[in-house]
């Protein structure tokens, strides 16, 4: 008898690979575990096995398997169905998925590069000969591919030599130079080593005596050492004495007190007090608490739609709670922008070392190592908080996931394949483990409200902000009007001006946000109105002033700020339009006290940007930030009174079905940023069309209105929840295939599915990195199958890829597009 498997591998074959096998290799190999294999010419793949079988493939002869790399699976079958829904669905192969859904190191292929590990030290005396080899030629170069390797070692078969090595610490794989997620640290401080006896601590508040405010300090700081065993944060003791920084600095300057610093390590909780008390939910919440567990109990999905800052996340806390009490796996889904220390450290505080976080900002070790300990169903990853690729850790028994701020269209995953809408894939994850799972927002997508609404999911609401905090008093201010009445400075309309100078009079903070980044978005030659364009990407470069440099922001080509206009040579080139960066130099001149920090793109690009930002902005070290939606994610200041949108009309006039009810998000979510606390907060947007509905809604917080009206235009115009949608992007760097291909396809799909195709239509930004791209978009009606749609529109493809001057135009699917 012949043994076989069929393999799936991390590339996008329509179908999987068949190889032969043994008999003793059929008796010990199981779906799930990882085989390397033979592929094309000379490559070597991480294939994954999916069957063991006796029916040899008809059109090929089966090539024999390189090596076994796994002695138990390390994928499940519940993932394998998951994966293949998301193939089906989002009409991408089941490598694709295999490829995006496990961390890079259990993909070793040969392309990887095989790198020195610098960072420990080798005992060369434990090593092989072939081994030696390999530790040999990377004292001369920095890195080699595997075909070099495999020319050292005179093999073809490498990998377990490379693995060999990986274990022994000798090399890294290209994958593996990723920072590492490093600790936050926090700044402590107290009492100078010899002022912890009295006598002294006496002497020197009499030396202080002419310092009132430096006195008041020290005792403060006294008294805090007394009542509390723990360390004292820089910002505890501001608060407490009333001082400002500048006296806490020249006291530490002085040596009068002592600055430290201690590492709050993210990743691995250090467990060193105990886990905190569940809070006690308050009405509302309990509330809401129970009709969740009542829709769970009829199996239902469920929403939870809470108004910013009323509390879900305690509710979250309970279910999590409850899950875990069953022995069950729990899942906290959230937008990588929104996983932040904050939550991370509120949900360890609860459960301690049963929370696993799990992201792409982590090593890939870091990344294995969470894999390993699901797989395992270890207690340390019995929560896992993750941004959407947590979604494909090995669960056995999932009782729970939490999709937070469901309405974020970053869920959806844009590039590669597969284009997977996260909470939507973790509703079929939920399916297939029978666990529960639960939306949240304080401002739910329109499909998921409408879903609650039709009474295809449960539904649960808070609609009071915890604590009987006010929702932010949102104010409208008329920019028309303003710079008709010459109250503008810079950007800035006197009513902004004046609340921020307000805020800042009572150490308040403030949030500022503009949603573009750079200086300028446009520079423009008034002379003759050129403005300079990206060479390889139809869009205007914007303006950077830090750098003095044109940027783009498709591909990222840039080049020094020109002295005149390239086109006609005058040196008239001035800025159009505005960005966080100008922003921020607006502020200088405006507030040149107050303390200006800008968060976007820009300045979170390095390893903790993002984190090093918030963490300083908590602690106050900063009066006013500036950002761009970054700062709209899920982040609970306590001391922010005010909330100013610099411009609304740059969210409304997006070309595209989504943008009202994206901004309507969006500026409800940063206006949320605002009075958390006691205080009502206040938020200004300024706008030139203040009379604009959204604004209008955003400002009552009518989020029905919204909801009522927004569903009407999209039954409309046939978008969805009305109908499905499917856009396919075709890319080519030939403009005249590309428009011959497109039409083709275009009439094929016409002709099979009749009127429900728009296009092919250029995109507003119709050439990005050399490429140019067009669009079709097929609306699906709910009488229509859409399993049937997505089979005919492959057949199209078919041969579409089968005309020859077609085939190397790349065809992109976008399932459910947003
Ligand atoms: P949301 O997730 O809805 O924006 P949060 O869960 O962040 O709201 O809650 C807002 C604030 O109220 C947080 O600082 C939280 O600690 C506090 N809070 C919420 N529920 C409770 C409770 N039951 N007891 C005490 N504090 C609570
Ligand atoms: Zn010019
Ligand atoms: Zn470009």
């Amino acid at each position: 008898m012949q043994y076989f498997i069929d393999v799936i591998l991390p590339i996008p074959l329509e179908k999987l690979f068949t190889y032969a096998i043994s008999q003793t290799e059929a008796e010990f190999l199981r779906p799930g575990m990882r085989v390397g294999v033979p592929f094309g010419k000379s490559k070597i793949y991480t294939g994954l096995v999916h069957q063991v079988h006796t029916n040899a493939p008809v059109v090929y002869e089966a090539k024999e398997i390189d090596r076994i790399l796994d002695e138990d699976p390390i994928i499940n079958s519940i993932q394998l169905k998951h994966w293949q829904w998301i193939a089906d669905y989002y009409m991408c192969t089941i490598g694709e998925v295999f490829r995006s859904a496990v961390p890079g190191a259990f993909l070793l292929e040969s392309e990887t590069l095989i790198l020195r590990n610098d960072s420990s030290k080798v005992d060369e005396s434990i090593l092989e000969d072939d081994e030696f080899l390999v530790f040999e030629a990377l004292q001369h170069q920095p890195l080699l591919k595997v075909q070099e390797v495999s020319a050292i070692i005179d093999r073809k078969n490498i990998l377990p030599v490379l693995n060999r090595l990986i274990e022994k610490g000798v090399i890294l794989l290209k994958e593996e130079m990723y920072d590492q997620y490093k600790p936050k640290l926090v700044r402590y401080v107290k009492l100078g080593e010899e002022y912890l006896d009295e006598e002294k601590l006496e002497a020197l508040l009499n030396d202080l005596s002419r310092a009132p405010k430096q006195s008041q300090v020290v005792l403060s700081l006294f008294q805090l050492q007394a009542t509390n065993k723990k360390p004292i944060k820089i910002s505890e003791l501001e608060q407490a004495s009333g001082g400002s920084k500048a006296v806490i600095k020249s006291l530490i300057d002085k040596n009068i007190l002592e600055e430290y610093f201690i590492r709050t390590d993210r990743v691995n909780y250090e467990g060193e007090e105990d886990n905190y008390a569940l809070k006690a939910l308050n009405e509302y919440q309990q509330k809401a608490f129970e009709d969740i567990s009542k829709s769970f109990q009829e199996e239902r999905v469920t929403l939870l739609h809470g108004v910013t800052s009323s509390g879900k996340t305690e509710v979250y806390v309970r279910l999590i709670e409850e899950c875990i009490q069953k022995g069950k796996q729990a899942l906290y889904l959230l937008p990588e922008i929104a996983l932040t220390t904050q939550l991370i450290s509120r949900l360890q505080g609860y459960f301690g070392e049963k929370v696993s976080v799990y992201h792409s900002k982590y090593s890939v070790q870091e990344r294995v190592e969470v894999w390993n300990n699901v797989l395992a169903k270890k207690d340390k990853a019995q929560i896992v908080i993750g941004a959407r690729s947590a979604l494909f850790l090995p669960y056995s028994d999932l009782g729970l996931i939490v999709v937070d701020e469901e309405h974020e269209s970053s869920f959806k995953q844009f590039d590669p394949a597969p284009r997977y809408h996260a909470r939507d894939a973790a509703i079929v994850l939920a399916k297939l483990h029978n666990s529960n799972i639960l939306l949240g927002s304080a401002t739910p997508s329109i499909e998921s409200f409408n879903n609650a609404r039709i009474g295809k999911y449960g539904y649960a609401t808070i609609t009071r902000r915890f604590g009987n905090v006010l929702m932010p008093d949102i104010e409208l201010v008329d920019l028309k009007e303003q710079s008709r009445k010459r109250r503008m400075k810079g950007h800035f309309s006197e009513r902004l001006f004046l609340a921020i100078q307000e805020a800042l009079e009572e150490g308040e903070q403030v949030i500022l946000f503009q949603n573009r980044r750079g200086y300028a978005p446009i520079v423009e030659c008034t002379t003759c109105g050129h403005s300079p364009q990206c060479p390889n990407c139809d869009v205007s470069l914007t303006y950077h002033q830090y750098k003095k440099q044109l940027r783009c922001h498709y591909c990222g080509y840039h080049m020094a700020l020109p002295e005149s206009c390239q086109a006609c040579g005058s040196p008239t080139l001035d800025t159009k339009g505005f960005g966080t960066e100008q922003v921020e130099k607006e502020l200088e001149t405006l507030f040149p006290d107050a303390k200006t920090w800008r968060m976007d793109l820009d300045t979170t690009r390095g390893k903790h940007g993002y984190e090093k930002i918030i963490t300083a902005f908590e602690q106050q070290e900063m009066d006013i930030l500036v950002g761009t939606q970054m700062l709209t994610k899920g982040l609970d200041f306590r001391n922010v009174s005010l909330v100013g949108i610099m411009n609304a009309d740059s969210l409304l006039n997006f070309p595209d079905y989504r943008a009202h009810e994206r901004c309507f998000q969006l500026l409800t979510q940063v206006a949320g940023r605002a009075g958390r606390t006691k205080k009502r907060g206040k938020v200004l947007i300024q706008s030139y069309n203040p009379y604009h509905q959204i604004l209008q809604q955003v400002s009552t917080h009518d989020y029905d209105t919204m909801f009522k009206e927004q569903l009407y235009e999209r039954e409309q115009y046939k978008y969805p929840p009305r109908n499905r949608i499917i856009k396919i992007t075709f890319k080519h760097k030939e403009y005249n295939r590309l428009n011959e291909a497109t039409e083709w396809f275009a009439k094929a799909l016409r002709t099979t599915l009749g009127g429900n195709v728009l296009g092919p239509e250029y995109p507003p930004v119709a050439r990005v990195r050399n490429q140019y791209l067009k669009n079709i978009l097929i609306k699906i009606p709910h009488s229509q199958s859409v399993v049937k749609t997505k089979l005919a529109i492959k057949k199209i493809e078919k041969s579409f890829n089968s005309v020859a001057q077609y085939r190397s135009v790349r065809v992109i699917y976008n399932v459910d597009h947003i």
